[in-house]
Parts: structure tokens; C-alpha cells; sequence
């Protein structure tokens, strides 16, 4: 054994020796690597010194009483937005296709393309990152100090739902009832966590998401624009700054007419268009957070942890985070990045 082991870990006859003269309060084992630790009385947080676990004695128990009642919760949610995602593709194409095809045939066509693959999209990686599972932590050996090398096991916390070690970027999630290796939050949205399994399909889905809702909005507003009923009474103001005012007064009235006169088709497509930019916003600024974390080499929960712990330059700010993350091995793309990263060493 290491002659360097710390004097917390009593792995020597000679130190056996010393552990009992300890009373039996001081004394613990390691869940590491089983080693018996000497502790200061009312340290309920320590780490062994030998293989680098952290003992909590303090962890919060948690009840499973109600898991089956929260995953329920989660899967009728993505059925629900299952089934919104499909009443706005349906009813969209129901309320603007008559207007696009009455265009021009290949416009038509060149839009149903779009609305297909835009479709396919959402709703192929929504479903992929609802069901994936986000990725449970390996399986790893512990408890015994021969099998235990020395910081084998460093920053690791035990589980007490699922009685395995956890490093220290896995974190237990109650509604999904597992270890989530890399977790970087449960989403309500997708009824799932978003872990080192599906996180990249988390943002894919997002990156449809708001080019989705982005096409929607643009093209909502357009035809909205073509087929609203003309306005009867239009002002007759010319428009400077100083009667901006008085022409949106004078307006406001025919246009609340107007609206009156406005088919089921257009009420529908206003809808869309308010549905469409309320979302895209919402989810634009999840995905640069996303986008930001990634760059960054965090996830959400490590952000939290390094934020309240005072050191924000773990990782490396990198475009290579980005590279890695979606696994592109394309040589352009390295080549690109690593003339980026020559110009950015070079301006430092
Ligand atoms: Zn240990
Ligand atoms: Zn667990
Ligand atoms: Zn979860």
C-alpha cells in the first residue's frame, strides 16, 4: 500500500492499532472502499482520504412512496403536447394551404416540402428525448480496498435509492426513479431528465423546435396579411410623426370592424401566429442557455454547483465543446476550428 495514505485511513496493523484507542463514535467505514475512517465527532461530511468518496451521513432519504404517481404525471404531459404538436401541424395546413395553393402550384408544393420535414423533425427528436433514457451512470466496483485504488473514487457521493456510486456530475432524479449521469435538469416538457443519453437529442429537438415555430409565425403572418377583409373607412391622415397618433386612432374602429368579417380560417391563423411566437421565444432563450452551457463544458446543475461553490473556470470555453457534443468528426469542421482557435490564441 501507498506509505503516503493519509492519516484519516487506517489500513495498517500499526494504525489498527491507534483506531482503538479511539472511542467508537470517532470510527466509521468508508462505503468506498471499506476502509475504516477516524473522524472528528459531529462531522457528518467527510472524505476518505484514500480513495476520495464522500461519506454524507446527513443525505436526504428519499420516499419513493409517490414515483409511480409522478411518471404517470410525466408521460400524460407528453401526450398532451403530442397531441398540441399535432393539432397545430393539422390545423395549420388546414388554414393556409387553401391560400398557398391558390398562389401558385409549385409554391404550394415548395411549402408542403418544408412543413413535411419541419414536421418529421419535431416530432422524430421530441419523441427520441421523451424516451430515451437519460443515461444511468456505469457500473463501477466499490467497497473493497484492494479493488478500490487510491482516488478511484474521488468526489463520489453514495445513492441511497439506487445504492451505487454517483460521481460528481451524476445526480439523482426522484421522478425518473434513477441516477442520471451528467443531468442537466428534468424536463416537465419532454417527462424526462436530460442526461448524457438523449441531451443531444434535447437540443436538436429545440433547434427544430424554434425553426419550427419561427416558419409558422412567418408564414401565419403572411397569409393573415393576404387574406384579411379590406378596411372600410381608411383615414385619411397623411402619416408624419406628429399624426401617427391621431391615423392609429382613426384606424383602430375599422379594424375592430374588420376583424368581424374575419373567417374561421383567419381567427385560427391569428392564433397560430401569437401560439407560434410565444413559443419560439420561450424556447429560443432555452436553447442559447443550452448552446452557452455546452460551450462552456457545463450542464445546468453544474453551472449551479460551480456558481454557489465560487469557481467558475472549470472547464475550458471551447468551440470544441460544441464539436464534441454533437460528435462531428468532419475534418472541415476541424480544420475551421482549429483556425479559430489559432486567431483567438493570437488576439489574447
Ligand atoms: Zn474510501
Ligand atoms: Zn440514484
Ligand atoms: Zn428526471
Amino acid at each position: 500500500m501507498d506509505s503516503a495514505s493519509p492519516s484519516s485511513v487506517s489500513p495498517t496493523k500499526q494504525e489498527d492499532d491507534h483506531v482503538t484507542s479511539i472511542t467508537e463514535e470517532h470510527e466509521t467505514t468508508c462505503w468506498g472502499c471499506g476502509l475504516r475512517l477516524i473522524i472528528s465527532p459531529y462531522a457528518p461530511i467527510f472524505k476518505c482520504g484514500w480513495c476520495g468518496a464522500i461519506t454524507n451521513h446527513n443525505a436526504r432519504k428519499y420516499d419513493n412512496k409517490y414515483f409511480w404517481l409522478r411518471r404517470l404525471r410525466d408521460r400524460c404531459f407528453v401526450v398532451i403536447l403530442l397531441l398540441f404538436m399535432l393539432f397545430i401541424i393539422g390545423s395549420g395546413v388546414w388554414a393556409i394551404y387553401p391560400t398557398i395553393f391558390s398562389t401558385g402550384y409549385f409554391y404550394g408544393i415548395f411549402h408542403m416540402t418544408v412543413t413535411g420535414i419541419l414536421s418529421i423533425a419535431t416530432l422524430s427528436t421530441y419523441v427520441l428525448a421523451s424516451s430515451r433514457s437519460p443515461g444511468a451512470p456505469p457500473r463501477i466496483y466499490w467497497g473493497s480496498y484492494p479493488a478500490m485504488g487510491r482516488n478511484g473514487l474521488m468526489d463520489y457521493t453514495f445513492c441511497n435509492v439506487c445504492s451505487n456510486p454517483k460521481s460528481p456530475n451524476t445526480h439523482h432524479c426522484r421522478s425518473c426513479g434513477m441516477c442520471v449521469l451528467d443531468m442537466d435538469h428534468h424536463c416537465p416538457f419532454i417527462g424526462n431528465c436530460v442526461g448524457a443519453g438523449n441531451h443531444r437529442s434535447f437540443i436538436l429537438f429545440l433547434m427544430s423546435a424554434v425553426t419550427s415555430t419561427f416558419y409558422v409565425s412567418i408564414i401565419s403572418a403572411n397569409i393573415l396579411y393576404q387574406i384579411w377583409p379590406p378596411l372600410r373607412h381608411i383615414p385619411s391622415v397623411t402619416l408624419t410623426w406628429s399624426t401617427i397618433f391621431t391615423y392609429l386612432a382613426e384606424s383602430a374602429l375599422p379594424f375592430l370592424i374588420s376583424v368581424e368579417s374575419l373567417s374561421i380560417r383567419g381567427f385560427l391563423l391569428i392564433y397560430l401566429f401569437f401560439a407560434s411566437v410565444s413559443v419560439e421565444i420561450g424556447l429560443a432563450v432555452l436553447l442559447w442557455q443550452q448552446i452557452c452551457f455546452i460551450y462552456e463544458g457545463k450542464t445546468y446543475l453544474s453551472s449551479l454547483s460551480s456558481n454557489s461553490n465560487g469557481n467558475d473556470e472549470v472547464e475550458e470555453k471551447d468551440c470544441q465543446n460544441i464539436v464534441r457534443f454533437f460528435g462531428c468528426s468532419n475534418p472541415a469542421t476541424r480544420y475551421l476550428l482549429s483556425f479559430w482557435n489559432f486567431k483567438k490564441s493570437h488576439k489574447k
